[in-house]
């Protein structure tokens, strides 16, 4: 087997033939003499032509290929070692099967629905304009990663084994082709019933699936030992340790742990409005014009600037603002996120076969403590209650209901009030309302040399086209509960291990998965035997 670099066009990709034809000239042997290309690695280069840029494997004609097995090694688990797992998003599921790999019981309690039941939520959620609190969006089996793009890139590679990751997805009926892919996703459609297998194959093993239980409270005993937690309806469940994967959206745990006096820190995080334009427009831009190959997928972009604003509120010496897309959906939909009545928030999907005619994505501004001095009262909460005022505010600006208000990007920047809006394809109700009435100035005053910096760095993106709408609040959190760097554990509560997007250490599906199979690694240098129940 000879490992081969390919740079091929999209034609030579899609095509058995001309795939062969191609490997065949880069390691200069008839194609005859191969029996099977695999590719393993591949990317689209969009700078200079369109290509595919590949690794793969080829086989010569006396060689066979075998098909990988993405099976892995779960043992059956007991109750002499368990672990409680409180959150099933993507770091409280991955920590659950890499429990089971290690022999602990993964104990998991879930504030929302099964997965199949939550599907049916998020249509009445849709249909009515009612947000149940425990089922929606962001919570419910699978987290806020199900109903999600399913985009599976992260920049933290040092933080695990990215591979295995995308192995468990595979293994849980995700196609294998996001092994080989640089920007791979699922889509929504096709992560539901993978969650629903990631189920099975815990509770089969011998774990717990404690659906719509919602945790109110941690069970500390004398020495500031957690041995567990409470739930709402009064019962409580043991384990050698927990693990708090409860994302950024469960502002009653950051509640809760204020009220108790257990260390909580206020983070930096990002907000801002979700953009949309045709995906039509998009691929011509990424594609150089309107004669790109119909075989290539919808184009994707990623953006960032560094801004200045006059922000006199502003105590950072220069101003500086990061302005970043953010979740760049092609072929999406943007969905209605909020978790409780009274506020308004949104965000983006789409489904495997990104099929839609728009393109959207979070274009955010961060913000620091030093940005809202205003807010310093609330101390550890004071970003989490600028967020929840912004989300408010632009929730009575729409009208209530689902309705998220927005403009035409070129009407937000240019300071001119046509009142005039494009289509888009929010599942909600998009309204008119001006972004200046509902976000900060300097946020405002961000995106605006933003979008002009955008629309400089990619041609055709600045464009009375294109529709912005309010608000992309739930970027990552906005509080921090601390963990010590080596054990994972709080400083003040041993046996707790704060973990994923919630806790503030991971941002994304991957990230979070990986943060998730940290946690259980450390915890099983530290666990003892015995015997544990739920009361
Ligand atoms: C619409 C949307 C699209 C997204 N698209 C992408 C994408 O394409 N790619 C990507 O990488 N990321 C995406 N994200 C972000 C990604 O989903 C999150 O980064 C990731 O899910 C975080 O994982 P987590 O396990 O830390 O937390 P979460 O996924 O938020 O899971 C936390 C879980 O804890 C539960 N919970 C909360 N409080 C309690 C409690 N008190 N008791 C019991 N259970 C509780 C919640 O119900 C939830 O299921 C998207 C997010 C949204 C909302």
């Amino acid at each position: 087997m000879k490992s081969v670099e390919l740079n091929i066009t999209p034609e030579e990709y899609f095509n058995e033939e001309l795939l062969l034809e191609a490997t065949s000239r880069v390691i200069g042997v008839g194609v005859n003499e191969i029996s099977h290309v695999e590719v393993v690695r591949r990317s689209l280069d969009s700078r200079r032509g369109i290509r595919f840029r590949c690794q793969a494997e080829v086989y010569m004609a006396d060689e066979m290929f075998v098909a990988p097995d993405f099976s892995s090694p779960y043992r059956n688990v007991y109750d002499d070692r368990r672990v409680v797992i409180v959150g099933a998003g993507p770091a409280g599921l991955f920590a659950a099967l890499h429990a089971l790999e290690l022999g602990i019981k993964p104990v998991v309690v879930e504030r929302g629905k099964a997965v199949e039941e939550r599907k049916k939520d998020i249509t009445s959620l849709v249909r009515n304009g009612c947000v149940d609190g425990n089922s929606n969006w962001c919570f419910g089996e699978g987290g806020a990663g199900t109903y999600s793009d399913g985009k599976l890139y992260t920049r933290s590679t040092k933080r695990g084994d990215v591979s295995e990751v995308m192995r468990k997805f595979v293994e849980h009926g995700a196609d294998p082709k996001i092994m080989i892919d640089a920007h791979a996703h699922i889509g929504t459609d096709r992560l539901s019933p993978i969650i629903a297998n990631m189920r099975r194959t815990i509770v089969e093993h011998g774990g717990e699936m404690h659906l719509g239980c919602r945790m109110t409270d941690l069970l500390v005993d004398s020495n500031n030992k957690v041995n567990g937690v409470r739930l709402s309806d009064g019962s409580s469940i043991e384990g050698n340790a927990v693990i708090l994967a409860t994302g950024h959206s469960a502002r009653d745990i950051y509640e809760l742990f204020n009220n108790k006096g257990w260390l909580l820190e206020a983070k930096p995080f990002a907000l801002g409005v979700r953009v949309e334009h045709p995906q039509q427009l998009i691929n011509e831009i990424q594609y150089h014009g309107k004669n790109y190959s119909p075989l290539l997928p919808p184009a994707a972009y990623s953006l960032t600037t560094q801004v200045k604003t006059s922000n006199k509120s502003s105590k950072q010496s220069s101003n500086q603002h990061g302005v970043f897309s953010f979740c760049m959906c092609p072929g999406g939909v943007i969905v209605p996120a909020a978790t409780a009545e009274g506020e308004q928030v949104v965000n983006g999907m789409s489904n495997a076969s990104r099929s839609s005619a728009f393109a959207n994505s979070g274009i955010a501004v961060t913000v620091s403590l030093e940005d809202v001095p205003e807010y310093a009262q609330y101390g550890p909460l004071a970003l989490l209650r600028f967020q929840q005022e912004v989300e408010h505010r632009v929730f009575e600006v729409a009208g209530g209901g689902l309705r998220a208000p927005g403009q035409r990007l070129t009407d937000f920047c240019e300071r001119h009030s046509t009142g005039r809006l494009n289509r888009s394809n929010y599942m909600g109700e998009y309204v008119h309302g001006e972004l200046d009435a509902m976000l900060p100035p300097f946020v405002c005053e961000c995106l605006r040399q933003g979008f002009r910096d955008f629309g400089r760095k990619m041609r055709g993106f600045y464009t009375s086209e294109a529709s912005l709408l309010a608000v992309e609040s739930r970027t990552s959190s906005p509080v921090r509960i601390p963990r010590d760097r080596d054990t994972m554990q709080h400083p003040q509560l041993q046996g707790l291990y704060p973990c994923g997007e919630g806790a503030g250490y991971a941002g994304g599906i991957v990230s979070s998965a990986l943060d998730g199979i940290n946690a259980i690694e450390k915890i099983q240098n530290t666990i003892e035997k015995k015997q544990y129940t739920n009361n």
